[in-house]
């Protein structure tokens, strides 16, 4: 605490990015509290990362099931009792928050609950009471979006998936990025009949050709049914069902369920970001600079209010523990550089990506790019029957005389856990040649990428 009362740092938000950020200040020694609005953890751990991985986890132990037969085990999928999957879930989730909030004592942070509003550029307002700090970090964030169309109110958005208390037999996912991708998988593969309704030809537009094209190609008798070039016009409720109308006069009928999931918008209303004269971009989002700075010094904002280009929970830990070791910790320089960053989508089977995909290191490399590819069925297949079996594919994306991997993407399965790894040897500068060069484990999907051609 400084010396008229005020705390060396607040964090506005008790999500991924603010808890880190205030535990490692106060472990270097600084006064700091947390202000939480809603449960701790934030989106990651109720209504993000952690619910998710637990219905893919489902979704998974589900296709486990299915596939059992293949080598002979007599087993059968006997149904899914969807509350018992979501009250344990929950629970899993409240153990969380305890453990959250037990960690934020154990540092010596304070939590303070209720909603912040900043009244001057060093005093915040929660719950009629007043707290001064040194010191702001914003991390306040993002909450689903929904199109603003005539029904866009109607449906459900991701925060409602989780709060689904039965299986929709029919729904319409909307959206084509990772929430879309990733919800529709679970739903199909837990029984409901499940439409991906993307606005263009394929979904995951910022993803490399190759995973694109291996996902799509998945769907084909396996996956949701994707419904492409459909850009919503309406939506609309009646006894049958929803009925979701396209700007090209197509419609979509007798749906039990809609579910949006076109993004998300970053949470700074009500926040009174100006009386504390921090400038805002024109989608709500606070620009910061590389150091996490806003357009006042003293404040401070990550994760997923600042818009960045990977809105990750490991990606507001990292920028946050880093400000504070910097600010803190005496650790000059330190800072988050937003490259590298490997990330999952969790479809079935899943998607790892880490870097440059080909287009964009053509772009920045032109002919100096060269690429390595392979597709092919894993050996966890090889008893399937024909049509059953799943393909994997897998592209590295080199630069240079010494091809410099600069991009690595996979698709298949077993690649959510391979990839981690893999990011460690890309951010260390591997070359093709290092790749080549280390013994291959023997028979796994992971040996691909070191025996590529
Ligand atoms: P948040 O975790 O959203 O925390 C912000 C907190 O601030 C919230 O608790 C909110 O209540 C609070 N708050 C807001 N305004 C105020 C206020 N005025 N006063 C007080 N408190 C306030 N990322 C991954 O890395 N892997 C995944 O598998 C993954 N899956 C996801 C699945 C879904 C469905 C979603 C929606 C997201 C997923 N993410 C995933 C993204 C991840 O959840 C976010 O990137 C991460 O939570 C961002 O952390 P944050 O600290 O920026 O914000
Ligand atoms: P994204 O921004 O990734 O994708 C939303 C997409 O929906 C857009 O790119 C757009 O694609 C499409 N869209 C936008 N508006 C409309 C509309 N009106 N009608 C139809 N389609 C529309 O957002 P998400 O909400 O999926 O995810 C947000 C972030 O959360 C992700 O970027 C990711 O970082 C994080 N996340 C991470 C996960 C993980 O790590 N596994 C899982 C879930 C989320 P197009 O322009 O091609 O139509």
């Amino acid at each position: 605490m400084t010396a008229d009362g005020a705390y060396d740092l607040i964090c506005i938000g008790g999500g991924s990015g603010g808890i880190a950020t205030a535990r490692r200040a106060a472990s270097h020694g600084a006064r700091c509290a947390v202000v939480e609005a809603d449960r701790l953890g934030g989106t990651c751990v109720n209504v993000g990362c952690v619910p998710k991985k637990v219905m893919w986890n489902a979704a998974h132990a589900m296709e486990a099931v299915q596939r059992a037969p293949d080598y002979g085990i007599d087993v059968r999928a006997g149904g899914l009792d969807w509350a018992t999957l979501v009250s344990r879930r929950e629970a899993y989730i409240e153990r969380l928050n305890g453990i959250y909030a037990r960690n934020l004592e154990k540092s010596g942070v304070d939590l303070i609950r209720g909603e912040a509003r900043f009244v001057d550029p060093h005093t915040i307002e929660v719950a009629g009471e007043r707290y001064r700090a040194e010191r702001f970090v914003v991390a306040t964030g993002g909450v689903p979006g929904r199109p603003n169309i005539p029904g866009g109110d109607l449906g459900i958005d991701s925060d409602g998936f989780f709060a689904l208390r039965h299986r929709p037999e029919s729904i319409a996912v909307v959206g084509a990025g990772y929430i879309a991708v990733e919800l529709a998988g679970m739903l199909h593969q837990l029984g409901s009949r499940v439409q991906l309704v993307v606005r263009r030809e394929a979904p995951l537009r910022s993803f490399d050709e190759i995973i694109r094209e291996a996902y799509v190609e998945s769907l084909d008798g396996h996956g949701p049914e994707l419904v492409n070039r459909f850009t919503p016009a309406g939506l609309e409720a009646g006894y049958g069902g929803y009925t979701l109308h396209a700007e090209d006069g197509r419609s979509l009928e007798g749906l039990e369920q809609v579910l949006w999931a076109v993004g998300r918008v970053p949470n700074t209303d009500g926040l009174g970001l100006e009386q504390a004269g921090v400038a805002l971009a024109e989608d709500g989002s606070v620009p910061v600079d590389r150091w996490q700075a806003t357009s006042v010094p003293h404040i401070f904002a990550l994760g997923d209010v600042t818009g960045n280009a990977f809105p990750l929970t490991p990606v507001a830990i990292a920028a946050g523990r880093r400000l504070a070791d910097r600010v803190w910790g005496d650790r000059e320089g330190r800072h988050l550089p937003y490259e590298m960053i490997p990330t999952v989508v969790f479809t079935h089977p899943p998607i790892g990506t880490v870097g440059l995909t080909e287009a964009e290191a053509r772009e920045a490399y032109g002919d100096d790019v060269t690429v390595h590819s392979t597709r092919f069925v894993p050996m966890e297949f090889a008893l399937a029957p024909q049509e059953a079996k799943q393909r994997s594919a897998m592209k590295l994306v080199c630069v240079g005389e010494e091809q410099r991997i600069v991009g690595a993407h996979l698709f298949g399965t077993g690649v959510d856990e391979m990839l981690q790894g893999f990011a460690v040897a890309i951010r260390m500068g591997a070359r093709k040649a290092d790749f080549d060069d280390t013994v291959a484990i023997h028979p796994t999907s992971a040996e691909e990428l070191v025996t590529m051609p």
